[in-house]
Protein backbone atom coordinates (compact mmCIF):
# COMPACT_ATOMS: atom_id res chain seq x y z
CA UNK A 1 0.00 0.00 0.00
CA UNK A 2 1.33 3.23 -0.44
CA UNK A 3 2.42 5.57 2.11
CA UNK A 4 0.11 8.05 1.87
CA UNK A 5 -2.72 5.79 1.89
CA UNK A 6 -1.05 4.62 5.04
CA UNK A 7 -1.08 8.02 6.85
CA UNK A 8 -4.26 8.69 6.47
CA UNK A 9 -5.27 4.81 7.61
CA UNK A 10 -3.33 6.18 10.43
CA UNK A 11 -4.81 9.36 11.24
CA UNK A 12 -8.35 7.77 11.07
CA UNK A 13 -7.55 5.40 13.60
CA UNK A 14 -5.51 8.03 16.24
CA UNK A 15 -8.99 9.66 15.67
CA UNK A 16 -10.66 6.17 16.26
CA UNK A 17 -8.50 5.55 19.43
CA UNK A 18 -8.95 8.50 21.10
CA UNK A 19 -12.49 8.44 20.96
CA UNK A 20 -12.85 5.23 21.87
CA UNK A 21 -11.04 5.98 25.11
CA UNK A 22 -13.39 9.23 25.57
CA UNK A 23 -15.96 6.81 25.58
CA UNK A 24 -14.56 3.72 27.96
CA UNK A 25 -13.65 6.55 30.32
CA UNK A 26 -17.30 8.16 30.33
CA UNK A 27 -18.50 4.50 30.59
CA UNK A 28 -16.58 4.48 34.09
CA UNK A 29 -18.09 7.96 35.06
CA UNK A 30 -21.65 6.86 34.39
CA UNK A 31 -20.86 3.34 36.10
CA UNK A 32 -19.80 4.82 39.23
CA UNK A 33 -22.59 7.51 38.93
CA UNK A 34 -24.94 4.79 38.44
CA UNK A 35 -24.36 2.61 41.50
CA UNK A 36 -24.27 5.35 43.91
CA UNK A 37 -27.70 5.77 42.94
CA UNK A 38 -29.03 2.36 42.19
CA UNK A 39 -27.17 -0.15 44.69
CA UNK A 40 -24.92 2.17 47.19
CA UNK A 41 -22.18 -0.60 46.17
CA UNK A 42 -20.29 -1.11 43.22
CA UNK A 43 -20.02 -3.52 40.70
CA UNK A 44 -16.94 -4.29 39.75
CA UNK A 45 -17.61 -7.03 37.72
CA UNK A 46 -16.90 -5.62 34.34
CA UNK A 47 -14.15 -2.81 35.53
CA UNK A 48 -11.08 -5.19 34.79
CA UNK A 49 -13.18 -5.61 31.41
CA UNK A 50 -13.31 -1.84 30.23
CA UNK A 51 -10.07 -1.53 32.06
CA UNK A 52 -7.84 -3.28 29.80
CA UNK A 53 -10.05 -2.45 26.76
CA UNK A 54 -8.38 0.98 27.85
CA UNK A 55 -4.70 0.07 28.24
CA UNK A 56 -5.05 -1.52 25.11
CA UNK A 57 -6.39 1.35 23.18
CA UNK A 58 -3.85 3.59 24.91
CA UNK A 59 -1.41 1.61 23.89
CA UNK A 60 -2.10 1.42 20.50
CA UNK A 61 -2.97 5.45 20.44
CA UNK A 62 0.76 5.53 21.73
CA UNK A 63 2.27 3.73 18.69
CA UNK A 64 -0.02 5.12 16.50
CA UNK A 65 1.10 8.67 17.48
CA UNK A 66 4.64 7.41 17.06
CA UNK A 67 3.94 5.65 13.95
CA UNK A 68 2.62 9.47 12.65
CA UNK A 69 5.48 11.24 13.94
CA UNK A 70 7.65 9.17 11.84
CA UNK A 71 6.33 10.24 8.40
CA UNK A 72 7.21 14.01 9.76
CA UNK A 73 10.82 12.49 10.40
CA UNK A 74 10.40 11.05 7.34
CA UNK A 75 11.09 7.31 8.79
CA UNK A 76 7.55 5.87 8.36
CA UNK A 77 8.00 2.06 7.02
CA UNK A 78 11.59 1.63 8.82
CA UNK A 79 11.96 -0.50 11.60
CA UNK A 80 13.15 1.93 14.74
CA UNK A 81 15.30 -1.17 16.20
CA UNK A 82 17.19 -2.16 12.93
CA UNK A 83 16.74 0.41 10.50
CA UNK A 84 15.32 -2.06 7.89
CA UNK A 85 12.43 -1.46 5.76
CA UNK A 86 9.26 -2.96 7.30
CA UNK A 87 7.85 -4.82 4.76
CA UNK A 88 4.54 -3.93 2.72
CA UNK A 89 2.32 -6.46 3.78
CA UNK A 90 3.30 -5.76 7.75
CA UNK A 91 2.68 -2.33 7.37
CA UNK A 92 -0.69 -2.42 5.77
CA UNK A 93 -2.16 -5.07 8.00
CA UNK A 94 -0.51 -2.75 10.87
CA UNK A 95 0.70 0.84 9.56
CA UNK A 96 1.58 1.55 13.43
CA UNK A 97 3.81 -1.21 13.34
CA UNK A 98 7.63 0.27 14.80
CA UNK A 99 9.66 -2.76 14.27
CA UNK A 100 9.98 -5.38 11.68
CA UNK A 101 9.00 -9.31 12.51
CA UNK A 102 12.48 -10.08 12.89
CA UNK A 103 12.83 -7.39 15.62
CA UNK A 104 9.50 -7.54 17.43
CA UNK A 105 10.25 -10.84 18.26
CA UNK A 106 14.09 -10.90 19.29
CA UNK A 107 13.18 -7.47 21.35
CA UNK A 108 10.63 -8.70 23.61
CA UNK A 109 12.01 -8.55 27.54
CA UNK A 110 14.42 -5.68 26.86
CA UNK A 111 12.72 -2.97 28.90
CA UNK A 112 8.64 -3.26 29.66
CA UNK A 113 7.98 -0.63 26.73
CA UNK A 114 9.28 -2.43 24.17
CA UNK A 115 8.10 -5.71 25.40
CA UNK A 116 4.57 -4.46 25.97
CA UNK A 117 4.46 -3.16 22.28
CA UNK A 118 6.19 -5.95 20.67
CA UNK A 119 3.80 -8.69 22.58
CA UNK A 120 0.85 -6.76 21.50
CA UNK A 121 2.62 -7.10 17.64
CA UNK A 122 3.28 -10.50 17.56
CA UNK A 123 -0.16 -11.30 19.41
CA UNK A 124 -1.47 -10.54 15.47
CA UNK A 125 1.36 -12.45 14.37
CA UNK A 126 2.08 -10.48 11.27
ZN1 LIG B 1 14.13 -4.66 12.62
Amino acid sequence: MEHEKLHQLLIDQKNELSQRIEQIERDFKNRRADSRLHYGERDHSNDDVLMGLKNEAKMKLELTQDAIQRFIDDEFGYCIACGHPINDARLTALPHAPFCLACARQEGGNSTTVFSASNFLIKNDI
